[in-house]
């Protein structure tokens, strides 16, 4: 069996505004990405990164070219069918994001509640995933009372918690002091390799490239492989896990 990438974007073309206003901020975009790689993607403030991110995380519809994730075709998808691809992706942005109102183990058993699980099995895999990410003793704190780097461990708890296939991170050390984003991005890679997850991370932190597999850079909505942080030939990457179908 062929091994069919996890992202596959090809030929993706996107336009903000309508009439005299419109705008093109994605030229042509293609980017393959396989079961348990980590790329980052680089690039220019303005430069179309998180554009791709909401359309790859089916947040905006795909207008042009192809985008197919977990094997799901997002150009011209209909609403559910983008609702059901959310489900098997983890979110984290460079704001947490975090409830004020509620606890650590109260935002992350939140991004379980679409799911199947009885209220106990919640909080049990919540107070795992806050455990794994060195925070057990942490669980009933509000985020007022936690560091960046914490609430932004709890961002990650969250993330991960529901099993994603794929997890998309936009800046999530951008606010954070380089020792505590070092550590974040660590928790994520060794998460990421546990779970066999996917992720695409978007970032400006040159401290944090070394996590990648891969990395790639856009530049006026253009996308290219980046050739001076090559770690990792593409072809050696790939190994089978099941898409969703
Ligand atoms: P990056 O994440 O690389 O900084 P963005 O994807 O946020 O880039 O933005 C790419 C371009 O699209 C920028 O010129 C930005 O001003 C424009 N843009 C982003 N979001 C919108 C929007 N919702 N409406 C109109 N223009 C937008
Ligand atoms: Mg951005």
């Amino acid at each position: 069996m062929k091994m069919q990438p996890v992202i596959n974007v090809k030929n993706l073309s996107h336009y903000y505004g309508k009439g005299d206003l419109k705008k093109q901020v994605l030229f042509g975009v293609s980017l393959e990405i396989y079961s348990g790689e980590i790329v980052l993607m680089t690039g220019p403030s303005g430069s179309g990164k998180t554009t791709l991110l909401t359309l790859v995380g089916a947040l905006r519809s795909g207008q042009e070219g192809s985008l197919k994730v977990l094997g799901k075709e997002m150009c011209g998808a209909r609403e559910d069918d983008m609702v059901d691809v959310r489900r098997h992706i983890g979110y984290i942005f460079q704001a947490h994001n975090l409830l004020k109102s509620l606890t650590a183990i109260q935002n992350v058993q939140m991004a379980l509640e679409l799911h199947d699980y009885s209220k106990q099995e919640r909080r049990e895999k919540a107070a795992q995933m806050l455990t794994a990410v060195g925070l057990a003793n942490r669980m009933d704190y509000y985020p007022e009372n936690l560091s960046g780097g914490q609430k932004q461990r709890v961002a990650i708890a969250r993330a991960l918690v529901s099993s994603p296939k794929i997890v998309l991170a936009d800046e999530p050390t951008a606010a954070l002091d380089s020792k505590s984003g070092q550590e974040v991005v660590e928790i994520m890679r060794k998460l990421a390799k546990d779970f066999g997850c996917t992720i695409l991370l978007v970032t400006h932190d040159d401290r944090i490239l070394h996590v990648a597999d891969r990395i790639v850079h856009m530049e006026d909505g253009r996308l290219s492989a980046d050739k001076t942080h090559q770690k990792v030939p593409v072809s050696t990457v790939p190994q089978s896990r099941p898409i969703i179908s």
